[in-house]
């Protein structure tokens, strides 16, 4: 059987199903076996494994736990980029799947496992058609996606994507309907800061609040006060979250503490904005810790930078993906307040990152991503492994 040319858009279904229970049985044995992020040792030696089977790679291991793996096609065009990231979280799985978590305390669930499974199926079918690929493709098994700094930045650093014309990624998401494909030209992810807050009080006996200074009614005052740079100091036509998600103080029901700690995240994607954050914020955080006589440390870390397509790149693919999968299917997302590394890649070159729907069936409305009870429709990886072959075609044609 002589093997169909990659540019017969028609086959890439066909090829994507050929390969489908391979992708699940991969996905799988990622799911039970996740590692965190930065320690993805057996992950990445796993797709490097698979790789070398597949044959006519040339692999690299910038980083201890990421994989490059790069194939050079038998006909000239451009060097194009596709990324998967491989970590998982610090969650304990109840998904009740057969093949959950064999690691307590940690799981697949944003969906990472999914993408390395379909990045190595879209692997494994090119490198079948070596001779018909246009140009060099490099397939980025990306760390560390959850953990700022980010797996991202790093590989960019080691050079990665020199001489890179185009950079492709995906991301499953549980809540769209699976099967739906969902581009954004321009600001898509928002940039995720995190912000740090000590609150100095005085400790002393609960029964005697004159003789102390109470760290956790400053700290609750803080965190109100805060909501007001959102709801009266922004412009409302402009996305901000401010989320104040840990605060820590006391021992005991009848001591006031010396210090509370709080901390959370900034999600914005105006530069100029986010740029403003810190210190709009650490004015509230003075004035009222000021007001009532304690002390405070605040940190400010910018996190990844917000997402933006390139334009010409995601409508080149828009187009390609209403004509093969049919206009129905394809949609554009609103901006998303979640952040992704995939940022560091669009930094330095033109690219598009899209979504591809995973609901899980007969369900009406998911666990979200990063939930202990998160779960994807596996029916969504052969859309997910289709839809990489259709946008490296869309990409790789002159
Ligand atoms: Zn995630
Ligand atoms: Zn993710």
């Amino acid at each position: 059987m002589t093997k169909p040319a990659l540019d017969a858009s028609t086959e890439w279904k066909a090829l994507a199903a050929q390969v489908a229970d391979d992708v699940v049985t991969w996905r799988r044995h990622l799911h039970s076996h996740p590692e965190l992020s930065f320690e993805e040792h057996e992950t990445a030696d796993y797709v490097a494994g698979k790789l070398e089977a597949f044959g006519g790679f040339e692999l690299s291991r910038p980083t201890p736990t990421s994989v490059v793996a790069t194939l050079r096609g038998g006909r000239p065009g451009p060097v194009v980029a596709v990324r998967a990231d491989m970590d998982a979280l610090p969650i304990d799985e109840q998904s009740g799947v057969p093949f959950a978590s064999e690691r307590p305390g940690v799981m697949h669930a944003c969906g990472h496992d999914g993408h390395t499974a379909i990045l190595l199926g879209v692997a494994r079918i090119l490198s079948e058609r070596r001779e018909q690929v246009r140009g060099e493709l490099r397939f980025l098994f990306q760390h560390a996606e959850e953990l700022f700094p980010g797996g991202a930045q790093q590989l960019v650093d080691e050079g990665v994507l020199e001489d890179v014309e185009t950079v492709l990624g995906l991301h499953l998401m549980a809540p769209m309907e699976s099967g739906a494909l969902l581009l954004r030209s321009g600001a898509a992810m928002a940039a995720p800061d995190t912000f740090a807050i000590t609150v100095v009080g005085k400790g002393g006996h609960a029964a005697m609040p004159e003789t102390s200074i109470d760290p956790v009614a400053i700290g609750a005052q803080i965190v109100t006060n805060l909501q007001q740079l959102v709801s009266r100091v922004n412009d409302p036509l402009e996305p901000l979250v401010l989320s104040v998600t840990r605060f820590h103080a006391g021992t005991a029901d009848n001591v006031i503490p010396e210090r509370a700690e709080l901390g959370g995240t900034v999600r914005s994607f105006d530069a100029e904005l986010r740029k403003r954050m810190p210190e709009l914020m650490e004015r509230v955080v003075k004035g009222v810790t000021e007001a009532h006589g304690a002390e405070y440390v605040f940190d400010y870390t910018f996190g990844y930078r917000a997402l933006v397509n390139d334009e010409a790149t995601t409508e080149r693919l828009r187009g390609a993906f209403e004509a093969t999968f049919g206009a129905d299917r394809v949609s554009t997302p609103p901006p998303i307040m979640g952040g992704e590394d995939f940022s560091a890649y669009l930094a330095v070159r033109p690219g598009t990152f899209f979504f591809v729907g995973a609901k899980p069936e007969g369900v009406e409305v998911a666990y979200p991503h990063h939930h202990p009870r998160f779960a994807i429709d596996e029916g969504a990886l052969p859309v997910g492994v289709e839809s990489f072959l259709v946008a490296i075609e869309a990409v790789t044609q002159g």
